[in-house]
């Protein structure tokens, strides 16, 4: 199956939406086209235009005293693009794939078991306090597995962290399909994980050449 990756998203000295990896109607039940319509084409969009125009008035300041204002924005206009496009890649039309392979093995030895971490991504993506995401991500330094709560984009911009899973629990990404029970898509999310693409991550390799890449 065709992904997308963060330099995707980025060509010709811009920003740009990278196309979904899939049609609109491909995570049916999980989630409506009228859910990835606007939240590909409006919401990501508009993070894509954000960040192009506050790197374009950063680049252009000569007033000192917006300086911070612009800088907020870059930061979360640009994290929510490159959040948008991790997020994008890491769901899979096909249902019910779990880890496996070397990713599967850490996964157990850090959480205990499978079903230990998918317990603690759910409590913590159905946990974070008005619009954000949950981030299980590599830590360079520690070499360990960490779920992070982010709020807004920006919070997920952590240093040295490799972003392997995110889950946008902003409303607007459920709330036509689940209204108000966050905890229902949150559910429902943990089951069309694109694995494998968690595993490149992991692996820090787009291309399918590890064993645990099926
Ligand atoms: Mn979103």
């Amino acid at each position: 199956m065709d992904t997308i990756c963060l330099r995707d998203g980025y060509a010709d000295g811009q920003y740009i939406l990278p196309p979904l990896p899939y049609d609109v109607t491909a995570l049916e039940p999980f989630l409506d086209a009228e859910t990835l319509r606007l939240h590909h084409d409006a919401h990501h969009a508009a993070y894509v235009a954000g960040a192009n125009a506050a790197l374009a008035q950063q680049r252009s300041m000569s007033s000192a005293g917006i300086s911070a204002a612009v800088a907020q924005s870059l930061a979360f206009n640009l994290a929510g693009h490159m959040l948008h496009t991790l997020y994008w890649g890491n769901l899979s039309p096909q249902a019910g794939q779990r880890p496996c392979g070397e990713l599967a093995r850490v996964i157990d030895s850090e959480f205990g078991s499978y079903s230990d971490f998918a317990q603690l991504f759910r409590n913590v993506a159905t946990g974070v306090q008005g619009s954000g995401w949950a981030v299980l991500a590599k830590d360079a330094v520690s070499h360990r597995l960490v779920v992070l709560a982010a709020q807004k984009h920006q919070d997920a911009l952590l240093p040295r962290m490799r972003p392997l899973l995110v889950c946008d629990v902003w409303e607007h990404a459920y709330y036509l399909r689940y209204r108000n029970n966050r905890a229902a898509y949150v559910d429902a999310f943990m089951d069309q994980i694109c694995w494998h693409t968690v595993c490149q991550r992991y692996h820090h390799n787009k291309e399918n050449n590890h064993a645990c890449c099926k």
